[in-house]
Order: structure tokens, then C-alpha cells, then sequence
């Protein structure tokens, strides 16, 4: 057998290092728990950045896939499958949208929202084509494609990586004004996240989306909401914008969408908005494809069967209520929504996480001071239980 050692060294020998993993191998998993090639456990209180919603192998949703396996995986869109349909008709209800156009990827899902506002700035609202421009918010994390890293304001992210896409403009997360002040006769849309995520959490004010709503609504502009993060249950609503009751005129999806085993994505919106694409217009060998369709058709069923939002909403509540009772001088505070949640640290939060995961909890520091939570919503109390002593003994020393 070879050690977790083992397998780091040959994954930095032949690995762009793009990424810098906590030096824990994940060869096992079962629900909320994963183990390592030694045997030992951890809680995966990441779940893949909310991708494990589900917990990992969600019996019901592997079982979908295994009876897929058998059937057909992939078709292209050359031509129909038998499973696209239903996929199609269950996002939409879902998401309370006329249309869905799949992907893979978040990002491809964010890349397909904006050619969606262009569109629709050109050939509905008029604007000039070429001269569309999409608001965007500063600190926001979007994905890593040459045009969504334009929109980035994460030194790392871009360094090295020009010449940009033109036609974005930088606004503060959270400040409804500053999107009233930048709007101007080329403004196609607004794109934000709910609630930002990879930066550490970040909640706005109370308001914020309503405000965001009326705003775009008024100055004909599409409000775009990416949920790729916080859909799909993870706040404690089936989508983070109905915390304030706010309807977005574009939704992003991705992550959970998988059910944890494949990378799906989408886009949903009206048929005002999303029926501006012809045939030829844009497209995805692996969107749409079988698998994925019967994975994520699934992972909804689930969703809305065993009430997702309800119990991260519950459980989110009953674990942050925990984490503030840790008493830590070095911690700043604790944020969130639902099963989305960050402690930020007055300091780095490295020394915090290895602890952590000495401890047996794998969690991972977002923007150097905070530690993100985000367990899959399927863990249960006795779980989050015993999870929370974990990260008692972690944090309570000041380090
Ligand atoms: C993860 C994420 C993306 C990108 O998704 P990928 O599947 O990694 O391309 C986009 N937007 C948000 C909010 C995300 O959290």
C-alpha cells in the first residue's frame, strides 16, 4: 500500500502546482467522513467547496448513475438523450425559470451567463454590440477563465494572464449605490454572489439583493445572481437570493448540481433572455450529456424531497450559535448563513487549520485569516457533535 507520503510526492513531481493542498490524501469517503490511505478519519467540513451537498456517495445518487452507466453516459448534442428533458423541466421548476442551458463547469456556466447579457444587451436592449458593459463586484470569485479573472480583483488570479476581455466594471461588494452610480446606457447586467464566498464568507447588508432587484429592474438591466456556491441549499434556502425574496433574472449554477460526482452546470433564466441563443450560438460536447442529466435530476429530487434548506438552515444555526461560544482571543468573528460559514482570525488562519486537521477536521483557511465550514448538509447532530469538539480543542489555545 502506499503511504499518503507517497502519493503528495509524486502528485508535486508531476502536478503543475497550481493548487497547494493540506497534505491530507482522501482515498475513502462515505458521507460526511473521509479517510486517508492509513485508515485515519476526518470530517470534511469543505465538502468540496459546497459540491457535497450530499455527503459523499450519496447512495440514492450513485445508484442514478450506476443505472445510467448502463444505459447510455454520452450522446453529444448532435442529438436528443432521454434524460436532458427531465433534467431540463425539474432546474426549472426549481429555479421557477421558462429555460436551462447545461454545462460543466461553474465557470463555463458564469461564461455562459455573460454571453447570455451581451445578447441580450445588443439584441434587446439595444445597446451597440461591442459596447455592453456587465457590473461586477470587487472581491467577487467567479472562476478562472481569461475573461472571468478580468473581472477579478485578486492580485494572483490575474498576475501574468493579460490582455483582459473589456467591457467590466469594478464596484464594492455590498453597496447598492455604487451600482445605481455606475450604471450607464451600455450596461447590460449585473452579475454578483449572493453571498461571496472564496473571499471569506461575506454576507451584505440586510436589503442589499432587494435593493439590487428594484435597481437593475428600474434601469432595464438583467440582475445575474451566481449561486454556484450558495445554491442548492447550502444558505438554508433552495437559493440564496430568496433569503430576501428577491427572483434574479439569471440564475448560475454548478457544484452541488453534480451530486458530488460530476461536474454539472447551468444557466436558467426566461425565455425573453435565454431564447436568445440559436443553434450554433454556443454549445458544450459534454453539457447536457446523459449522466450528468440522470446525476443532477437526482440530486434535485433529493433536495427538495428531504427539505435541504430547512436542514442547513436548522443545523447552519445550531452550529454557528457553537462557534461563537469557542472563546478564542484571535477570533474576529463568526459569519454566515446556513451551512455557510467563516471564522475569521485576527491573524493567519493556517496555524488554525493544521490543527484542525490534526484533530481530525478538514477544513481550509479562505483569504489567509478566515476558515470557512461548510460540512455536507446531511450531517447530523451527534456529527456536528462531535465534529464541534474537534474544533473546540483546535481553536480554543491561542496560537
Ligand atoms: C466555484 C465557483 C465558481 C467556479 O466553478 P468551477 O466549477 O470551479 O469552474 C463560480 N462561481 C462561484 C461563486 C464559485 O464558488
Amino acid at each position: 500500500m502506499r503511504t499518503s507520503r507517497q502519493i503528495i510526492n509524486k502528485t508535486e513531481q508531476y502536478g503543475a502546482a497550481n493548487y497547494k493542498p493540506k497534505e491530507v490524501v482522501i482515498a475513502r469517503a462515505d458521507g460526511v467522513m473521509v479517510y486517508n490511505p492509513e485508515g485515519e478519519e476526518f470530517y470534511d467540513m469543505l465538502s468540496a467547496y459546497s459540491a457535497l451537498n450530499f455527503g459523499h456517495l450519496h447512495p440514492e445518487i450513485t445508484a442514478a448513475a450506476r443505472e445510467q452507466l448502463d444505459r447510455v453516459t454520452l450522446t453529444s448534442r448532435a442529438f436528443h438523450n432521454a434524460v436532458l428533458c427531465d433534467f431540463y423541466e425539474t432546474l426549472c421548476a426549481l429555479t421557477g425559470k421558462e429555460m436551462a442551458l447545461p454545462m460543466n463547469t461553474g465557470a463555463e456556466a458564469v461564461e455562459t451567463a455573460l454571453k447570455t447579457a451581451r445578447r441580450w444587451g445588443a439584441f434587446t436592449k439595444g445597446i451597440e454590440d461591442g459596447r455592453q458593459e456587465i457590473i461586477v463586484c470587487e472581491n467577487n470569485f467567479h472562476g478562472r477563465t481569461i475573461t472571468i479573472v478580468t473581472m477579478s480583483t485578486d492580485k494572483a488570479a490575474r498576475r501574468g494572464f493579460g490582455p483582459f476581455t473589456p467591457g467590466f466594471v469594478k464596484i464594492p461588494f455590498g453597496d447598492a449605490k455604487a451600482l445605481e452610480n455606475a450604471i450607464t446606457p451600455n450596461t447590460a447586467a449585473f452579475l454578483v454572489e449572493p453571498i461571496q464566498g472564496e473571499v471569506g464568507v461575506i454576507v451584505p447588508p440586510d436589503g442589499y439583493l432587494k435593493d439590487v432587484r428594484e435597481i437593475c429592474g428600474r434601469n432595464n438591466i438583467l440582475f445575474i445572481a451566481d449561486e454556484v456556491q450558495t445554491g442548492f441549499a447550502r444558505t438554508g434556502d433552495m437559493f440564496a437570493c430568496q433569503h430576501e425574496g428577491v427572483e434574479p433574472d439569471i440564475y448560475v449554477l454548478g457544484k452541488a448540481l453534480g451530486g458530488g460526482i460530476l461536474p454539472v452546470s447551468a444557466v436558467t433564466a426566461n425565455r425573453d433572455i435565454l431564447g436568445l441563443f440559436e443553434p450554433g450560438s454556443h454549445g458544450s460536447t459534454f453539457g447536457g450529456n446523459p449522466l450528468a442529466s440522470a446525476v443532477a435530476l437526482k440530486a434535485m429530487e433529493i433536495l427538495v424531497r428531504d427539505d435541504y434548506p430547512r436542514q442547513a438552515a436548522e443545523k447552519g444555526a445550531y452550529f454557528m450559535d457553537k462557534l461563537r461560544q469557542i472563546r478564542n482571543g484571535d477570533i474576529l468573528e463568526v459569519r454566515g448563513r446556513g451551512l455557510l460559514i467563516g471564522v475569521e482570525f485576527k491573524k493567519s488562519a493556517a496555524g488554525y487549520v493544521k490543527k484542525l486537521i490534526e484533530n481530525g477536521v478538514l477544513a481550509k483557511e479562505t483569504h489567509e485569516n478566515t476558515v470557512r465550514f461548510a460540512p455536507p448538509i446531511v450531517i447530523t447532530y451527534e456529527q456536528l457533535d462531535r465534529a464541534l469538539e474537534k474544533i473546540k480543542k483546535a481553536f480554543e489555545k491561542n496560537l
